[in-house]
């Protein structure tokens, strides 16, 4: 068996993917490596995702690797690898008061640091992602399923699932791959659960990219070449390369894909993205995105140095503002209840500070892949309610090796993003301070090893 699922011979397990975003589609493409016929049910009529840059670190490929080595073949063959030997840069977007000072290290480079296993890989998200569902077979997304409800009785063999078409599915365990604003945690909690809903952080972000020689127009060869970002007070801007290139993809599939833009730059691009502090709540709490004017990037950055007060340039006159949502004030107590379980942002939503947010569903993904191919390895041993207990005990473990983790994470890039916007009491303005706090934390980041609180017992036999 392989890629395809079950291969008819051995038992399968049946698991629902709920969501086909960047972790679903990675898990379900794990999962059927695995011999374990994965079926994603996905809300939208298509694949979707916007067409803004993100990245992985070095440490989050090798996970990826071991789910699948395609996933990261893919990856390598979309995106803009950093330079060995280059660092993470962080200039004072503040001070210099001349566009010759803000491009002039000696005097507004605050400091960098190393790559080290940091080292990202930029791409371009809706096509890391279509490049994923090329890797599924056909049969293995269901579009239009909105998951409203799950039934896990304890009598019945499968988890029943609802979706808002008055269609119903089954299978041995659900997942809920289903983002921020996850129905499946919402389910699993309680709809009463205070995390059934995420937070806002009182964060905003405001994304463009635009093509390499007009980001070097505005902030100079050195900046816009490397992964950089402007510090401040109450506000940010990261700027990293992304590469986009087209995907050849079979015909079945690119029909499928209506959301692919039409008009596509291609080559590399300056990804660009301002993050800023926001005293009020955010408009509309259900959704990710308000419509905003450039005028507020320029009243945002009025009086900080010239690159800086003239970024509003850049964006379009009419764009969306994002609101940054997380779960840091309620985190779930549990990811997993039953044969339900939470996976990627729905269990542990994070700011977008450390950069890690999507990283961290990988780890996810290759701890639940692991944890569910050593079921699927016993399953001919075990009778109706072996399989239901060891499932329910697989997804203890799973939430067991994950929730402090995914806790870390959200926590630290709420501090990570008060660092950024000089509003961090432990480091103040104070350069030094803000290398050494932001050096541990990426230490903790990419040092983690994923599989370790995993037990022998919980994984009978990696995959190569
Ligand atoms: P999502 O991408 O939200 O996908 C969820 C899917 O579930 C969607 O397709 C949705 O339609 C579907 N769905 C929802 N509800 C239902 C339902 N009831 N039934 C069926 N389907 C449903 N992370 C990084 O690692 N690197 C970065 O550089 C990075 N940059 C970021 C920049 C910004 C500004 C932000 C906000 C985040 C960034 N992140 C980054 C975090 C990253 O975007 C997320 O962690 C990642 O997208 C989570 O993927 P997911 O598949 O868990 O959820």
């Amino acid at each position: 068996s392989g890629i395809n699922g079950n291969d008819g011979v051995a038992p399968s397990l049946d698991v629902a993917v709920v969501g086909g975003g960047i972790i679903g589609a990675m898990t379900a493409i794990g999962l059927r490596r695995r011999g374990i016929n994965a079926v994603i049910y996905e809300r939208a009529p298509t694949w979707h995702e916007v067409s803004a840059g993100f990245s992985f670190t070095a440490a989050a490929r090798a996970w990826m690797e071991q789910i699948d080595p395609a996933v990261l073949e893919l990856l390598g063959s979309i995106s803009q690898k950093t330079d060995a030997g280059s660092s993470n840069a962080y200039w004072n977007g503040y001070h210099p008061r001349t566009r010759e000072e803000a491009e002039d290290a000696s005097k507004s480079l605050l400091f960098r640091t190393p790559l080290n296993n940091l080292d990202f890989w930029g791409c371009v998200r809706s096509q890391f992602l279509n490049g994923m569902a090329a890797l599924l077979p056909e049969g293995a997304v269901r579009f239009g399923k909105r998951l409203v409800s799950y039934d896990d009785d304890e009598q019945n063999g499968k988890v029943l699932a609802h979706f808002d078409d008055g269609s119903t599915a089954e299978a041995h365990v659900l997942l809920g791959c289903d983002g921020i604003h996850s129905t499946t945690r919402r389910l699993l909690l309680g709809a009463d659960h205070p995390a059934s809903r995420a937070g806002f952080s009182h964060t905003v972000a405001y994304r463009t990219m635009v093509p390499m020689d007009v980001g070097i127009a505005a902030l100079g060869e050195k900046v816009a070449r490397n992964a950089c970002n402007h510090l401040g007070p109450g506000a940010d801007l990261l700027v990293y390369p992304v590469r986009r290139q087209g995907i050849p993809l079979p015909p079945a599939q690119a029909l499928r894909m209506l959301t692919f833009p039409t008009k596509v730059m291609s080559g590399t691009l300056l990804n660009m993205a301002v993050f800023a502090h926001e005293a009020a709540e955010f408009p509309d709490p259900d959704k990710m995105t308000v419509p905003a004017a450039r005028s507020e990037l320029e009243q945002l950055f009025r009086g900080w140095s010239p690159p800086l007060a003239d970024i509003w340039k850049l964006y379009p006159e009419k764009m969306v503002k994002w609101g940054i949502f997380d779960l840091e004030q309620n985190p779930p107590p549990t990811y997993a209840r039953g044969r339900a379980c939470l996976v990627g942002d729905a269990a542990h939503a994070s700011t977008p500070y450390l950069g890690v947010g999507a990283c961290t569903g990988v780890e996810d993904a290759l701890v639940i892949c692991t944890l569910l191919q050593a079921v699927q390895q016993n399953m001919k041993a075990l009778g109706g309610d072996a399989l239901r207990d060891a499932l329910t005990d697989a997804l203890q473990t799973y939430s067991r090796a994950r929730l402090d983790r995914g806790r870390w994470i959200h926590h630290h890039s709420r501090d990570m993003g008060q660092l950024y916007h000089w509003r961090y009491g432990p480091t103040g303005r104070d350069p030094e301070r803000m290398k050494r706090k932001l050096e541990e934390n990426w230490a903790a980041v990419v040092t983690y090893d994923v599989l370790a609180p995993l037990q022998p017992d919980d994984v009978r036999s990696g995959m190569a």
